[in-house]
């Protein structure tokens, strides 16, 4: 299966072909949806036929083997037959929110320190954790730095590197509770040139402008360890 969203955050359709359809989905030869994964929700979106018919995707999950995609349709919708050519659709404008929230995220990491234990993309806002016991963090201070991160315009673009470098560069791991697979030889990491770099399998927009405005919503202290830094985006 061809994951174009690796390459291609940006791809909003693809042609395919049905490979295998089973309770759990339909899988395709090449796609452009996201299987949920590394605090990103998966795609929504609509498999289009030649015939006219067409197939909405209610979500994306990943399979059992390494790079299988699963295209979740909802209970009751006729499933095309192995061999159909689709072409399959994401739900765009959806995408584009959680892409520029995704990569908001990783301004955040830049810009708050510790250790993050857990983080959510959701669509128009996200959160990360961090393990800070003692930090005070300061909600307009955290607003005004990724505000300028963001209008500065740095360039974002995955990079490749090998299980053994990553190996040798332990502090490129910033989040404890996702470990970046390892065992394919080579692991995805995510740049943002002079400000992050780190695993990540995500989408992500192609210059932090793209963001735009974001707010930090609140700050709140899960357990002794944990700050929860919440955003939103500005703009829809
Ligand atoms: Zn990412």
């Amino acid at each position: 299966m061809q994951l174009l969203f690796r390459d291609d955050a940006y791809a909003r359709s693809c042609a395919a072909k049905v490979t295998a359809v089973d309770e759990r989905g339909i899988r395709l030869d090449a796609t452009v949806f996201y299987p949920m994964g590394g605090g990103q929700p998966g795609d929504i979106g609509v498999l289009r036929l030649a015939d006219g018919r067409s197939v909405p995707v209610i979500d994306t999950v990943k399979g059992i083997a390494p790079e299988e995609v699963i295209h979740v349709v909802a209970p009751g919708t006729p499933l095309p037959e192995v061999g159909t050519e689709v072409t399959a659709e994401i739900d765009w404008q959806r995408r584009r929110r959680l892409m520029r929230m995704h990569s908001c995220l990783h301004l955040l990491c830049a810009v708050v320190p510790g250790e993050v234990t857990g983080g959510q993309v959701g669509d128009g806002k996200g959160r990360l954790d961090f393990n800070l016991p003692e930090a005070k963090l300061d909600k307009d201070h955290i607003e005004k730095e990724l505000n300028r991160l963001i209008s500065e315009n740095h360039s974002v673009r995955p990079r490749w590197i090998s299980d053994a470098e990553l190996e040798a560069r332990p502090e490129l791991v910033r989040t404890m509770s996702v470990k970046p697979p390892v065992g394919q030889g080579q692991v995805r990491l995510l740049e943002i040139e002079g400000i992050d770099l780190q695993p990540c399998g995500g989408t992500h927009v192609a210059h932090t402008r793209e963001i735009g405005p974001v707010e930090v919503v609140k700050i709140e202290s899960k357990g002794r360890q944990n700050r929860r830094v919440n955003l939103a985006l500005r703009e829809p």
